[in-house]
């Protein structure tokens, strides 16, 4: 679907290359973090059911100080915003896809961003799902990019340029 210029600065097809890779980031471990909580929940991180019970904090005292770090380190790192909707307010989705694009920006590819996905989180994803969301991003940001220039939007031209430049190395 070729998006209508003006409208889309809105970045719908950058929000849905979003919401695709977001679905598709795993906890590493996952059959024995739901034994030590003596819970259920999906394998999926960003499943409504796995942020409340990683917002909620409860029973976190029940995983080896290991697992424990890193959960609250990825409770600091992407669910401390004040919605009231938290944490389904998309926030956690969104930092987490800045937190993917960084890590690229740094020079990363796509295994390396998983090994340190892992590291920090103990969360994993397929580098295959890791390429396509960087190509994603890069072909939309290619396409606001043609979009801009055409309305004469120099600004979001621009940037949508520099980041482009970032992505791609
Ligand atoms: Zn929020």
């Amino acid at each position: 679907m070729r998006p209508v210029p003006g409208r889309f600065y809105s970045a719908a097809a950058y929000c849905r290359a979003r919401v695709a890779i977001t679905d598709k980031i795993y906890v590493k471990n996952h059959r024995q973090l739901a034994s030590q909580l003596e819970t259920s929940f999906p394998k999926g991180a960003f499943k409504g059911a796995t942020l409340d019970i990683l917002f909620q904090g409860e029973g976190l005292a029940k995983l080896d100080d290991a697992s424990r770090d890193r959960v609250l380190d990825f409770a600091e790192d992407f669910m401390d915003c004040d919605c009231q909707a938290a944490p389904h307010c998309g926030c956690p989705e969104r930092k987490f896809i800045s937190y993917l694009l960084e890590l690229r920006e740094q020079g990363l590819g796509p295994d390396a961003i998983v090994d340190v996905m892992t590291d920090d989180y103990m969360l994993y994803a397929y580098p295959g799902d890791i390429l396509s969301f960087l190509d994603n991003s890069i072909r939309t940001l290619e396409a606001i990019e043609t979009l801009a220039g055409v309305d004469g939007e120099r600004e979001v031209e621009r940037e949508a340029s520099e980041r482009r430049g970032h992505l791609v190395r």
